[in-house]
């Protein structure tokens, strides 16, 4: 497992030898783990280094809990995870058995509509904005607020990622939507505003559900916190 590598233990099993209903690794110590060696490409762009192992980190400990892969997790295939490590996390190489994880990335019809929003407005064709968008799709067809489903530690960054990463289509939520609603929103007005059921946000009554606050805690602090104390 990758924590006990990062800790020193003995030869450590892979990620995939943790067992369904296992007491899943803590996600802040595998974000340590990612972090533990060098990169170039991290140096030179700390930031996308950051949200890279955060998204990887909650990918391992949802992969770890319910027995399935990281790739699942965080929408990437195997030859993804192993340039994504190589390039900016390289401390995952040595401790992710890449060989059990899936050799393409599946998406469901309502992620590629998310896939092909997202695309459209990526900054560059370049591999990160590539990965952080199936990462995004992926992650956003969790339950929580999306920062905290891609182990950010506040909505600032994720806010920081669309502005960097997706910079046209996140100056179109100037409303500061919740991000998932916006991506929604997005994709109806895409539709003919068929999705949501108000031609206007104004006169819509969900309103309250999609504006507003995107408070919590983050997913790294929350597991943790959350966790069995050893002894
Ligand atoms: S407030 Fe209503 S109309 Fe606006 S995005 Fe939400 S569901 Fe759609």
């Amino acid at each position: 497992m990758i924590i006990a590598a990062a800790h020193g233990s003995t030869p450590a099993p892979s990620l995939n030898a943790v067992g369904r209903g296992e007491r899943a690794p803590d996600p802040a110590a595998f974000y340590d783990a990612l972090r533990a060696a060098p990169a170039p490409a991290a140096a030179a762009d700390p930031f996308t280094a950051h949200v890279l192992a955060c998204i990887l980190a909650v990918g391992l400990h949802e992969a770890a809990l319910d027995g399935s892969s990281l790739g699942r997790a965080v929408g990437l295939d195997r030859d993804q995870l192993a340039q994504l490590l190589r390039d900016w996390l390289p401390a995952g190489l040595a401790q992710i058995d890449l060989a059990a994880e899936p050799s393409t990335a599946a998406f469901d019809d309502e992620e590629e509509q998310l896939l092909q929003l997202l695309q459209s407005h990526q900054a560059d064709q370049s591999a990160p904005a590539r990965w952080l968008t199936a990462m995004v799709v992926r992650r956003s067809m969790s339950d929580n607020h999306l920062w905290q489903d891609l182990g950010l530690i506040e909505r600032a960054e994720l806010t920081r990622l669309m502005d960097e990463r997706f910079p046209h289509l996140a100056g179109r939520n100037v409303s500061n939507m919740k991000w998932k609603k916006f991506f929604y929103r997005s994709l109806c007005e895409m539709e003919g505003f068929t999705l949501c059921t108000a031609p206007s946000c104004r006169e819509c009554a969900d309103f309250d559900n999609c504006f507003g606050e995107e408070t919590g805690e983050s997913a790294l602090a929350r597991i943790r916190r959350d966790a069995p104390r050893a002894g």
